[in-house]
């Protein structure tokens, strides 16, 4: 079992090594992959930081990694070679890559994005799952973040590969992203080794505003202290840095970070401020919220905050939250 993982070690790092190569030493890398880099204005240190690289297909890979003598079975394991009834090709083809490391700086997986702008094409396809690469346990970035998290006692949670990048390249190293899957309790864990304090720094997008009510959950439940920052809709945390730079970037945080019931209330009660229906559907999610808190003062300060801002009796709150928790206890007992 210690073998079989460490064989896989040895084939990712032999792809890391391999898409790095192409990225700056051929010319395909370097026209293509290099010069996308530079457009997005990734500075040659943090490329390198971050180890990104190019998957040239042709299935070069492939070729390149059976006459080294590196195993089928690993490769395929991986995701870094697939199989069809023609027979073997490259997982990864003409696409930048962005390896996920461990926390120990080992490569476990890699996300790749395309150059193309066809919307059939997926942007970023991702590694399999494989013993080496647990998905619910690795957060990208995690490794170049994780001293700079320790030392701001902050994390920055964003989604993409590129908004760590981005974000680290500003100045701003504490940032990581959930990519590949939809945030897990197993990721939020891994930040609670370094800090208990996490700002949500989400796309200014619809699809950002649903992933960061789901992340807010995930973070109470840990009995943690979420922060939500809503980016100017169109902007992404990668947008933001570069247009504006460290300062401004953190000055638009500490201007409009808020804690969850403030932004839950901003978000659900948008230009429906006097629909009733609406507001109690608020108060809900809110309370819903508020329920997943494990310690009960700061669930009691919670309702306090959200009684006043919504103007209902905190009794209704506190039966409310007691009826969830009541419910999710003997939920979990059944299970
Ligand atoms: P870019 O700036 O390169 O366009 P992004 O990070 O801004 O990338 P988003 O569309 O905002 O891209 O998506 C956020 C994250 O969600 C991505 O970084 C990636 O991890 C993941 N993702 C996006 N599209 C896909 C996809 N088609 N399949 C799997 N994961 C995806
Ligand atoms: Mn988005
Ligand atoms: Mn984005
Ligand atoms: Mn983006």
């Amino acid at each position: 079992e210690q073998n079989k993982r460490e064989s896989l070690y040895i084939v990712t790092n032999f792809a890391l090594d391999f898409f790095k190569d192409q990225l700056h030493e051929t010319e395909d890398g370097q026209a293509i992959g290099l010069s996308y880099f530079k457009e997005r204005q990734f500075e040659t240190d943090i490329i390198k930081k971050f180890d990104l690289g190019y998957a040239p297909g042709k299935n070069i890979f492939t070729k390149t990694a059976e006459e080294k003598g590196y195993k089928d079975e690993y490769l395929l394991e991986t995701g870094l070679i697939k199989q069809n009834d023609r027979g073997k090709y490259d997982g990864f083809r003409e696409r930048v890559i962005f390896p996920i490391h461990d926390l120990s700086g080992r490569p476990v997986g890699f996300g790749a994005r395309t150059l193309r702008s066809d919307p059939k094409v997926p942007k970023y396809i991702n590694s399999p799952e494989s013993d080496i690469y647990k998905k619910n346990r690795i957060l990208y970035g995690i490794f170049q973040a994780k001293h700079s998290i320790i030392k701001n006692d902050l994390c920055f949670l964003v989604e993409g590969y590129t908004d760590v990048i981005s974000l680290h390249q500003a100045g701003i190293e504490n940032a990581v992203a959930s990519s590949g899957t939809a945030l897990t309790e197993g990721q939020i864990k891994l930040i609670k080794r370094y800090t208990q304090n996490v700002t949500i720094l989400y796309d200014g997008d619809p699809a950002g505003i649903k992933a960061s009510f789901r992340g807010i959950d995930l973070i109470l439940q840990e009995g943690m202290n979420v922060k939500v920052v809503l980016l100017p809709e169109g902007d992404d945390p990668d947008s933001y840095a570069k247009n504006y730079g460290k300062e401004k970037t953190l000055d638009y945080v500490g201007q409009n970070q808020t804690d969850f019931i403030t932004f839950k209330t901003n978000v659900l009660l948008k230009d429906v401020e006097n629909d009733p229906l609406k507001k109690s559907q608020a108060i809900r999610d809110i309370v819903n919220s508020i329920a997943q808190v494990p310690d009960h003062i700061s669930r009691a300060v919670f309702i306090q905050e959200c009684s006043s801002k919504l103007d209902v009796p905190e009794k209704a709150i506190i039966a409310e939250t007691n009826k969830i928790r009541r419910n999710q206890f003997n939920q979990q007992r059944r299970e």
